[in-house]
């Protein structure tokens, strides 16, 4: 299976180290000319701000926002929730926009920046949830359906192909939530 990693900033080397141990061909994308025939896409956690504006002066943005249109299956992380959001209720940018999602940035503030906690996802039980100035998901569209919730707040959530998480799984251990993903693009393929 061959998983594209969006690589221009931040934690890609962790879900690429992740997915490589499950059997993955991971393609780093770094430049628009990387951007080939997937089966899955990461969005990695990192600066949403810095990774907009690398999208768009790379020229990547337009492909990947067409590889996305076009159903294949994207796990997006912390920031890569932030690209993907409809809409963002303390910024006035917007990047992808393909997930009807409100998502509130740096959501538990910059002091208590990042946490850790246990939290069920789906059917999953007892997740390690690593949250790192992580946002939130404050509203989300009917058709979207919310995978993990902690303290009342959404920080898991899937529309269609697209799989938004505030946490980092790519930190930890525990590697369900990557093969969760895995058994998406599975599911999607038939
Ligand atoms: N605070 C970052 C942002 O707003 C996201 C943090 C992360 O990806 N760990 O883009």
């Amino acid at each position: 299976m061959r998983i594209g990693i969006l690589s221009v900033q931040g934690a890609f080397i962790e879900h690429e180290k992740m997915l490589s141990e499950l059997g993955c061909d991971c393609v780093e994308l770094r430049k628009k000319t990387d951007i080939c025939s997937l089966d899955g896409l990461v969005l990695p956690g990192g600066e949403s701000t810095v990774q907009g504006k690398l999208l768009h002066e790379l020229s990547m943005f337009e492909p990947l926002k067409e590889i996305i249109a076009a159903d294949t299956p994207v796990l997006a992380t912390c920031a890569g929730l932030i690209l993907l959001a409809r809409k963002i209720s303390n910024d006035s940018n917007v990047y992808f926009g393909t997930m009807p999602v409100t998502v509130k940035r740096n959501a538990y503030g910059r002091q208590l920046g990042s946490f850790t906690c246990h939290s069920d996802f789906g059917d999953l039980k007892e997740v390690k949830m690593t949250f790192i100035r992580a946002p939130y998901i404050e509203t989300a569209g009917e058709d979207v359906s919310i995978l993990s919730q902690v303290d009342n707040h959404i920080v898991a959530a899937r529309y269609k192909n697209q799989i938004g998480l505030s946490f980092h799984p790519e930190v930890d251990e525990d590697t369900r939530i990557h093969e969760y993903f895995l058994e998406q693009i599975k599911g999607m393929s038939h």
